[in-house]
């Protein structure tokens, strides 16, 4: 049986290293790769559904184009025949802003971001600014420290405390869950906050439900706790952070009285906790993602940083504000990748609002619109205004494994290669700093193609010089990406590929413990002079989510929060199989089944204002009274995709979907 080392390229905190075994060319078994320093000798159930979508099939093998209401084969040549007749009329009738090129985080490695620099080398297209999933985090950790950094996951057993706020490891990321056991196990203190009793929560010592979109009120109210008892770290406050005594004002008003009625939690909690979390430093804190896909979202990162910088819990081993984990990526070359060094022409919408951007952008309006590694009929926030949008568009191009809904909505699919079959760097792992390089395993099945493939054919039919669109091998391609990388650490591609998977050694580190921030001036910034610049706030500041506290949808019987969170066994949309999500399930409070009349084995009909869906009923009291909770990624097929009613509003600031900031209303079958 052959080995085979590559990595799970799904958008996952944790990119796991990989081993694939195989027999001739029959894949018997993918298997977690025990030398990678994260992974260990564990992968779970969406790592090993891989082998499943490989193999299925449902998957797609060549291109089609529509044809009335259905598909006809057609050859690559006549594929890229089309496409290229569209960008040309495109371009010649509107100009290279009427192409609109969609990409998500669909696959995580790096050579698929090239199309984004054969848009640019066409002269440029609309594309997108933030994200659907985590952008506003993003931006407030850019405004308080410059950069977005997180201590590794190991250093959670240097923790005294740990609290996981908002974040639920045990179904997101389950080689932090297991660091976070071993603390537990050995005496440190794990608390979960969150308005869902999640299955990490059934792995810690104390539970704080909090209502939805407050998070941001409970850190200033803990800060207000932390400041006036005196238990600052005042050498990290005058040393190393501007802006503090104007902090203090902010969270002056934040008395416990008052945040325990903005987030439900009894003011003896709220003050136990603050002192617990600034007495047993190191105590690190996990930021979840959910709690900033709310109209807050922003403030609340900057809210929660802000907590960890006044008690000394920034570049201390044990510590840390973690969100996410950016320090490869400033080694790739992104203008390179992106084509930005071809000074393409570019007009940004927000992300949230493909919609609009298709239904309402003018001179030019949208003519051609390429999505790959999305999903965006399914992940896209008010999906049916996308749906009617997209009826606008004269040609959709869609690169697929599957006929997902977006993809069936296309006018042409093309057929891809998955991760096993082209090799790849990874390098942008949410979690760890690993760099893993993934072999190729097998050759693609049917006529699948990868993308970089197919795009350098069409590069040809349509003339683009060598200069601007390469037409390199693989290897050529990724190692004039990590140019940086290659020449900061005197590496070649043929060592990573070798040494794969390994750590770079500075990275092994405390981020911030040298007290040297990325921002303006230096410094940790409680302050923030681009915050207040780009958003009218320079400091972190909590106000009420938008639609959550809307009186008259209250009113109207739109009364409960609906929450959409990720299910243990899928990230997102674009790698379930087909077949998934016949038995969709809506998880409501017992007593909440009661009041609404409903039945414990039915179903029942989930409305906003922006549509409904129809789900079977599991009566359940990890979700309060006033919650409704079903599960994202189940595609519309199933009758339960759940953003057909989320709004497509976008968060304070970073572009970001504030998909939790959302009221429905139940109706008996
Ligand atoms: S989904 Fe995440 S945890 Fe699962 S195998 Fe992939 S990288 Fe590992």
């Amino acid at each position: 049986m052959e080995t085979i080392r590559t990595v799970c390229p799904l958008d996952c905190w944790d990119q796991c290293g990989l081993i694939v075994k195989k027999d001739g060319e029959k894949i018997k078994g993918i298997e977690a790769d025990p030398t990678h320093p994260v992974t260990a000798s564990m992968i779970c159930s969406k790592g090993r559904l891989h082998l499943q979508r490989t193999n299925h099939p449902d998957r797609l093998r060549y291109p089609l184009l529509k044809e009335g209401d259905s598909f006809k084969r057609i050859t690559w040549t006549q594929a890229l025949e089309v496409i290229a007749d569209k960008i040309r009329i495109a371009l010649n009738d509107h100009g290279p802003l009427s192409l609109l090129h969609f990409y998500d985080g669909g696959y995580t490695g790096l050579v698929k971001n090239i199309e984004s620099r054969f848009f640019s080398a066409l002269g440029g297209c609309t594309m997108h600014k933030g994200s659907l999933c985590w952008g506003a985090g993003l931006a407030a950790q850019k405004y308080d420290f410059g950069a977005v950094k997180s201590n590794p996951y190991q250093d959670l057993l240097n923790a005294r405390m740990i609290i996981a706020w908002g974040r639920n490891p045990a179904y997101t990321s389950i080689h932090q869950m297991n660091y976070i056991r071993q603390a537990r196990a050995a005496g440190t203190r794990v608390v979960v906050i969150d308005p869902v009793l999640t299955s990490t929560a059934d792995n810690c010592d104390q539970y704080i439900r909090i209502k939805p979109g407050t998070d941001g009120a409970l850190a200033l109210g803990m800060a207000r706790v932390v400041i006036e008892n005196g238990l600052v770290n005042k050498e990290f406050i005058e040393q190393y952070s501007t802006g503090f005594d104007r902090f203090v004002e902010t969270c002056s008003e934040f008395t416990t009285a008052k945040t325990a009625e903005i987030t439900g939690i009894p003011e003896e909690i709220i003050e136990e906790l603050a002192f617990a979390y600034a007495q047993n430093n190191p105590s690190a804190i996990l930021i979840g993602i959910g709690l900033q896909r709310h109209s807050n979202g922003g403030n609340t990162v900057r809210a929660i940083d802000a907590l960890a910088a006044i008690s000394g819990n920034i570049g201390l081993a044990g510590g840390g504000a973690n969100y996410a984990n950016f320090q490869v990526d400033r080694f790739i070359d992104h203008d390179y990748l992106s084509g930005s060094d071809l000074n393409p022409q570019r007009r940004f919408y927000s992300k949230p609002h493909l919609a609009k951007a298709l239904m309402d952008l003018k001179e030019p309006p949208i003519q051609f619109l390429y999505i790959s590694r999305a999903n965006p009929l399914v992940q896209v926030g008010d999906s049916n205004a996308l749906a009617e949008a997209f009826n606008k568009v004269p040609f959709i191009v869609t690169a697929e494994h599957f006929m997902t809904d977006t993809a069936a909505a296309s006018d042409l699919v093309l057929p891809c290669a998955n991760f096993l079959e082209n090799e790849d760097l990874y390098y942008n792992s949410m979690g760890h700093q690993c760099i893993n390089y993934g072999l190729k395993v097998s050759d693609p099945p049917g006529e699948c193609r990868p993308e970089y493939d197919f795009l350098k054919e069409l590069a040809d039919l349509l003339d683009l010089d060598h200069d601007r669109f390469p037409r390199y091998g693989t290897d050529e391609l990724i190692s004039r990406a990590i140019k940086p990388l290659i020449e900061a650490f005197n590496l070649d591609l043929e060592m990573i590929r070798k040494q794969s998977p390994f750590m770079l050694p500075e990275f092994n580190g405390i981020p911030w413990s040298d007290g040297e921030f990325q921002t303006e001036n230096g410094k940790y910034s409680f302050y923030s002079a681009a915050a207040e610049k780009e958003t009218g706030s320079g400091l972190p500041e909590y106000f009420a989510p938008v639609e959550l506290s809307d009186p008259l949808l209250k009113q109207n019987g739109y009364k409960y929060w609906y929450a959409t969170p990720h299910p243990r066994d899928s990230i997102h949309s674009t790698h379930r199989l087909p077949e998934a999500g016949k038995k969709p399930i809506v998880y409501l409070h017992p007593k909440t089944v009661r009041e609404e009349g409903l039945s414990e084995k039915g179903q029942v009909k989930v409305i906003t204002e922006r549509g409904y869906i129809i789900a079977g009923l599991v009566s359940s009291e990890r979700v309060s009274r006033d919650t409704v909770l079903l599960c994202q990624g189940l595609w519309h097929g199933s009758g339960a995709a759940v953003n057909r009613l989320t709004p497509d509003r976008l968060t304070d600031f970073g572009d970001q979907a504030a998909y939790y900031d959302c009221l429905c209303r139940l109706e008996k079958i």
